[in-house]
């Protein structure tokens, strides 16, 4: 197992957004963690990447506590979050934004060569390395999230809401390539408000609702299930 979140509870003042939530992540795995807007999902993945601090639970990564260390500490521990918003630095080059995806690292030369994995990858940031990142499309700037991510090397990658306020045809796409994440290795925690994608591609999922998780299982028996048909997919 490469994470276990163990009855966690995240507040904000008096407000408790995570009511004690217990998942896990294999190594290896796309888990889903899915649920409607305000149900705390972006609040989990701020606590597990550090930027939140838990009232209450654990959180084990590689067999070890985390959810007391630092931010920094947990990026260099292998865990890379790609954030709501994508939050993209306008002003800078493309290059240059994924340069501050890999500011912990001190190999110029593995560095080298992962820009270009990146660019292989993603071949419209080649193109477009020197240009503006604000001048990117919304599918082009998720892109450029995923890879300044990917840069840092992580065995974990945190997704937060990647389709989000994209065309349709760029939706598939960013499906496509978190799949292609995971055949090189990568395990994805991704968070959704588009469940029939993200449980799609899912190897397990949870269904969370006002900071509780109300039901697991994996992608497919979700969304073959009625109660999330009825109400996450519409149907
Ligand atoms: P969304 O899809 O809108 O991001 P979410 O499932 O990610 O929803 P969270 O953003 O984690 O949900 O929010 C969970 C709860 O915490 C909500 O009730 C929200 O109103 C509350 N909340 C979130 N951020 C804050 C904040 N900065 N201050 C106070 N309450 C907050």
């Amino acid at each position: 197992m490469l994470l276990e979140v163990e009855d966690l509870s995240v507040n904000y003042g008096v407000i408790q957004a995570v009511k004690g939530v217990s998942f896990k992540v294999n190594e290896g795995e796309i888990v889903s963690l899915i649920g409607a807007n305000g149900a705390g999902k972006t609040t989990i993945l701020k606590t597990i990447s550090g930027l939140m601090k838990p009232s209450g639970g654990k959180i084990v990564y590689e067999g070890h506590e985390i959810q007391k260390q630092k931010s920094q500490k947990i990026v260099a521990g292998g865990i890379s979050q790609v954030p709501e918003g994508r939050r993209i630095f306008a002003g800078l080059t493309v290059l240059e934004n994924l340069q501050m995806g890999a500011f912990l690292r001190k190999d110029r030369d593995g560095l080298k060569k992962d820009y270009q994995e990146v660019f292989e990858r993603f071949p419209v940031l080649r193109e477009r390395k020197n240009q503006d990142a604000a001048t990117l499309s919304g599918g082009e700037q998720q892109m450029l999230a995923m890879g300044r991510a990917l840069t840092a090397k992580p065995k974990l990658l945190l997704m937060d809401e990647p389709s989000m306020g994209l065309a349709p045809i760029f939706i598939n796409e960013i499906f496509d390539i978190i799949q292609a994440i995971k055949q090189q290795g990568t395990t994805v925690l991704l968070i959704e408000q588009n469940a029939s994608k993200a449980l799609a591609i899912a190897d397990r999922g949870y269904v969370l609702a006002t900071g509780n998780i109300l039901m697991t299982g994996t992608g497919q028996e979700l969304l073959a299930n009625e109660d999330v048909q009825k109400a996450y997919l519409g149907g």
